[in-house]
């Protein structure tokens, strides 16, 4: 699975951290999301998904193609 978090639509609510700590983290200064890990493993895919889903400003997406 790959994800892709566009920044100039993150808008900082930090939903998706709160869902994937480990895919996604937090630059404070610049108030946008950071992509921790690009090609997250299979077992993190329902934490992915529910971040993808709940990102307020629909910065996130996720594609099926393993990296
Ligand atoms: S949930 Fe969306 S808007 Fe909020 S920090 Fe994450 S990517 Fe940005």
């Amino acid at each position: 699975m790959r994800v892709e978090a566009d920044v100039d639509l993150c808008q900082g609510h930090q939903m998706c951290q709160t869902e994937a700590p480990a895919v996604f983290g937090f630059d404070a200064d610049a108030d946008v999301v950071v992509l921790l890990d690009e090609s997250p493993p299979e077992g993190l895919r329902g934490e992915v998904a529910a971040a993808v889903r709940y990102c307020p400003a629909m910065a996130l997406t996720l594609s099926a193609r393993r990296a």
